[in-house]
Order: structure tokens, then sequence, then C-alpha cells
């Protein structure tokens, strides 16, 4: 072969290998998912993206390309409630082959750009998340609650946080007729969320309101944020197989999870992680550190206990509403447990992947009665165990006393004991007579 040969040769066969690669790519839609504190765009394409962006100032734009690909005719339209993005547009790329996109913002934000792999319904996507600046950081760490907490007014209102599973890009297990997890468990998070704060003396704070995602550990930050006593993560189970079905009450264990399902429910956690973003991956190495030395607090101690009483009253009360999963309430490290400071539980309200589990999951009716066991439940033990300053305690000492009468008592043995008159317990009681009967249950009014 002459040398123009051989150049001809090499220049034919980087034309062929290359020309594919230039036009590979394909936009194929752009969601986008509004968020409180941040919006989240995401660009599902064809392949894995090539990507590279960089920020302008005045006026504040982000700037990404996308090498080799094509791009998608119309871009969405930003509803006016974004207020971090007023608009999404091309401009003119860097060669013919790659796509310029404009993110016109409104202020100073901070943008995290990373790529999915393919999962659940989503092919190849491209994540662009876009942070407030002006928002103060969401990290409050315990020390600071507690100072907060003492600050607060005698008679406060016991604070519930509740946690949707899921949301926005992750849609949780997927039900055989398509249900997405994410809609069942807000649905269900909303009207606990009504239940709550119609009860004096306690008081909801949804982790989620909408379907936008909220990463593992700004779940917990955010429960924290808001000063909650206790946090309730709600989630629907899934199976491989359609058979598994029933509820179960998931606290927190310093040990690996006691049974198999328990390390599959671990891994779909990972897996959440990971459908959530390369954010959350990196940031853990810190947050580990943190959560071992929180480990040897007390608060985890108290915040273990918490969480298991209320638990045990949670399985108590879904078992008259729901088949159970589990009898008992289940142990796992998963990450929404994992808050030193905050008793948490993680409700699997049932299985998602049973057909008949999944059409019952989606009824208004069902969604009440495991709303309604979930409240009555972790109302019951603050009735019980109230903080101190909380309403719930000075509701506590007004409470009667309950007695349970033996052979031989009388009211007038009764009245002297407890210092209330005969007549004073025969109202409350609603007595006709003087007469008792032995393991009959009565009220004893405080004197
Ligand atoms: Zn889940």
């Amino acid at each position: 072969m002459s040398r123009g040969l051989v150049k001809l040769f090499i220049y034919c066969m980087v034309f062929t290998v290359s020309l594919p690669l230039w036009a590979q790519n394909t936009i194929n839609s752009v969601r986008v998912w509004p968020s409180p504190d941040s919006t989240r765009v995401v660009f599902d394409l064809d392949d894995k993206p090539d990507f590279s962006y960089f920020m302008l100032k005045n006026p504040s734009r982000l700037v990404v390309d996308l090498e080799g690909t094509n791009k998608l005719e119309t871009l969405p339209k930003v509803p006016s409630k974004h207020q971090l993005v007023s608009k999404l547009r091309y401009s003119k790329p860097k060669n013919k082959h790659s796509v310029r996109l404009v993110f016109e913002l409104t202020g100073a934000i901070k943008p995290v750009i990373f790529s999915l792999a393919p999962t659940g319904p989503y092919k190849n996507r491209l994540v662009v998340d876009l942070y407030d600046r002006s928002q103060p950081s969401q990290v409050v760490t315990p020390a600071q609650t507690a100072a907060k907490k003492r600050q607060l007014n005698q008679e406060r209102d016991i604070v519930i946080a509740i946690d949707a599973g899921h949301g926005g890009e992750d849609p949780g297990s997927i039900g055989p007729s398509g249900t997405y997890e994410k809609d069942i468990t807000l649905q269900i998070a909303k009207r606990l969320e009504r239940m709550i704060d119609a009860e004096r003396g306690m008081i909801s704070r949804m982790v989620r309101s909408g379907d936008y995602f909220v990463k593992l550990d700004t779940r917990t930050n955010r429960a924290r944020q808001k000063k909650a006593d206790f946090l309730v993560s709600i989630h629907a189970d899934a199976f491989t197989s359609p058979g598994p079905n029933g509820a179960s009450v998931w606290v927190l264990s310093l040990r690996r999870a006691n049974s198999e399902i328990g390390k599959w429910i671990e891994d779909k956690e990972k897996h959440s992680e990971l459908l959530g973003g390369a954010a959350d991956v990196i940031k853990d190495a810190a947050n580990e550190k943190y959560l071992a030395q929180a480990l040897l607090d007390m608060s985890m101690d108290h915040s273990m206990k918490t969480g298991l009483s209320v638990a045990d009253e949670v399985v108590k009360e879904l078992r008259k509403v729901a088949k159970m999963h589990k009898k008992h309430p289940q142990h796992a490290s998963l990450a929404v447990l994992k808050s030193p400071d905050i008793p948490s539980i993680l409700v699997e309200t049932g299985f998602i992947s049973n057909p008949r589990e999944e059409q019952l999951l989606k009824s208004a009716n069902y969604q009440e009665r495991l709303a309604k066991a979930m409240f009555t439940s972790i109302k019951n033990y603050y009735l019980r165990n109230p903080p101190d300053d909380s309403l719930f305690a000075k509701l506590k000492s007004q409470y009667p006393t309950k007695h349970k009468v033996r052979p031989g008592e009388s009211l007038s043995m009764l009245s002297g004991r407890y210092g209330v008159s005969i007549s004073k317990i025969k109202q409350v009681n609603k007595l006709s007579s003087n007469t008792l009967f032995i393991g009959q249950e009565l009220d004893i009014p405080q004197g």
C-alpha cells in the first residue's frame, strides 16, 4: 500500500467509526419537577449522556452541552411556580453534532448535574438539580434542636413528621396494574396529616407535600429542622412474586436486619438512593462518621425505645384493619430510620406487588383506615408518655386514674383513698347505686 492509500484507509476508518457516534444520542423528553427549595429537570435519552456545563452571570444562567445528541424539537415551558428557573431554551451549539441548553435562572443557584442509568420505567437520564443558594443550610444539629425546644412555651404541640416514601423521579415500587408506590404513600400521608392536625395538642409536618424527590438524608434533616418529636415514614412493599402480602412496621436496629426480607428492603433503599442521585452516595462517608458518634449518645437509646414502643402500638392497631406480614416490629438499618435524635418508624402499608393489596391500597376507605391506625397508636403513645412541656402533659395531669374494683372495696373506701367525694365518683362513672362489682373499672377524677 502506498503512503497515500494508507492515509485514505485510516481516514475512512476514522470516518466510518466516528460518524454513528456523532448523532447517536437523542433527547426523547424533558420533565420538570417542582419542590419548595429546589427544582429538578430530567432529560430522557436513548444513551448515556456525554455532558459538560458552566455558569454565566448577569443574568444568571446555567449552560449544559450534550455531545453527539439530537435535540427534542420543543422544550417544555417552565410554569411560573418554578421560582428558580424562568426559562429553558436552546442556544447555538459548540458544533453541529451537539446540543446546547440554557437554563435562565432567577438568582444565585447551585447546580448538581449527573446521569442516571436505566431503572424501572426510565431509560438513560441526565438530571439537573438546581438548589437555591439563598436558602439557609438545612442541617440543624441535635444540640441546636434541644436548645430550641427548651425555649418553647409550655403546652406546646407534639410534632409528628410524616415522610411519604419516594416521589418525583423515584416512583418506588410499581404494582401489577401500574400503581406507583410514591402516589399511595403521599395519599396515605395526607390522610394522616389531616387527622393529626385535627387533634388538639398535636401537629404534623410533611417531609414532602407533592410529587418531587427528597434525598434520604434530607428527609431526616427536614424532620429535625421542623423540631419533630417523632418521624413516621410511609411505604408500600413489593416482592418479585405476587404472593407476599400484608403490612409490617420497621424500627431502627443496630445489628443487621433480622430477616431475608429485611435485607431485601435494605437493598431497595440503596436502590432508591441511587435513583435519588449521586450526591447522596458521595455525602454518605461524612454522614456515617457523624452517625457512628451519635449512636453512642443517650438520645439514640431513647429514640430506639420510643420507636419500638410506638411500633408495637402501630402493629396492634394495624392488625385491626390489615393483614400483617409480620406480627412484630422488624429491625432494620434503613437510611430514613437512622436519625439518632428523632424516634422513627417505617410502616410498609402492604404489598403493592400483590394484585389484591394493590387494589386495597388504592381505595380511599382502606387508606383512611391505615392512616387512622397510625394516628391512634402514635396519639395513644404520647398521651401516656408526653414530653414535659407539651399540652398532652398538662392534659395527662387532668386525666382520671383508672381503678379496678377488688373484693371488699366500697365507694367510701375509694373516696377516702383517692380524696374524692362519693358523689363525684358516682357522677363521673354514671353510677345510679352505691353497689360496686368485683372487676368493675372506675375512673377516679382528680381530687
Ligand atoms: Zn418504599
